[in-house]
């Protein structure tokens, strides 16, 4: 079994990082960067995304796991007290996995440029900075809406937490097979019209994005920013690609959704009043 682990700048992730990297010498386990089994990341959902997309181009050989050093995140499970047992699963380690739908990122250009093509793990954002964006969205390259506004996100099911709620997107089951669309501040009046609520789009569909009164538009996905010219068109569905947690000691999504958004459960339901 070989583990790299990939930690943020903060004191905290890298001292524990430091006792995980000791704890699994100590039981033999390899610690190799170059062709790891197992990612762990120590920090939150942000580091893990950067884990992830340090190691997008092996998600065949790996499985991620997360340790969190302040809230318990969406990607993130284990704290920095269940170390020895995280460990303990990992020298018995049954190759079980739980994968997750990704999105396929591809960028065309109007100038010939070769296409680009990226993955991502929570969402793909095109926006434009210094003026509304004009862009006609097409599901299976059907017409389906001329957008006005600040911007268009799509996202996966693990995503959904993500940029996608924060824009009035729902949150989506990661097992779902689905990725979704939610408008960035449309423009809605008698002369334009959006449909104005968030869209769930089916593992057989595509999303085609064309901008129209502008070729140079931002584009995000997950962390990185891109400033992009001369675009054509951005097609994005759900990719052939998967990524792999191993989640030996799982916590339930909807009790993360709740411990991340709600706080602590009430004991009964009779606390709410
Ligand atoms: P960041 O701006 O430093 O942090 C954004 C926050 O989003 C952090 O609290 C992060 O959790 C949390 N987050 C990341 N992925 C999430 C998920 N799948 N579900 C729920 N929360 C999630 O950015 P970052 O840490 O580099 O992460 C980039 C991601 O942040 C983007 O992909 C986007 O989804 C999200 N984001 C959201 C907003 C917004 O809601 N307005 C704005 C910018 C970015 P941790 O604290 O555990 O790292």
């Amino acid at each position: 079994m070989r583990v790299t682990i990939i930690s943020n700048q903060s004191e905290k992730s890298k001292q524990v990082s430091k006792s995980l990297e000791d704890l699994l010498q100590e039981e033999g386990v390899v610690i190799d960067g170059l062709a790891p089994d197992i990612v762990i990341s120590v920090g939150g959902d942000g580091t893990l995304l950067s884990a992830f997309h340090r190691y997008a181009h092996i998600l065949d050989q790996v499985r991620f796991i997360g340790v969190h050093t302040g809230h318990l995140g969406f990607y993130t499970d284990w704290r920095e007290f269940n170390l020895a047992d995280l460990v303990d699963q990992i020298k018995n380690d049954k190759q079980e996995a739980e994968e997750y739908p990704l999105l396929d990122v591809r960028i065309s250009y109007q100038n010939g440029q070769e296409a680009k093509h990226y993955l991502a793990l929570n969402e793909s954002i095109l926006k434009l900075m210094d003026k509304t964006l004009v862009c006609d969205l097409f599901i299976r390259d059907e017409f389906f809406e001329r957008f006005r506004g600040d911007g268009l996100c799509v996202s996966t099911p693990t995503g959904s937490t993500g940029y996608n709620k924060s824009v009035g997107g729902a949150v989506l089951h990661p097992s779902l097979e689905a990725l979704q669309i939610t408008e960035i501040a449309s423009l809605n009046n008698r002369v334009f019209r959006t449909l104005s609520s968030p869209i769930v789009i089916s593992p057989n569909e595509w999303i085609t994005l064309k901008p129209i009164n502008t070729s140079s538009i931002t584009l995000m996905v997950d962390q990185l920013v891109s400033e992009e010219e001369n675009v054509a068109e951005v097609k994005l569905k759900i990719a052939k690609e998967r990524v792999s947690f191993a989640r030996y000691d799982h916590t339930h999504f909807w009790d993360r959704v709740e411990n991340a958004f709600l706080g602590v459960k009430k004991q009964n339901a009779s606390d709410l009043d």
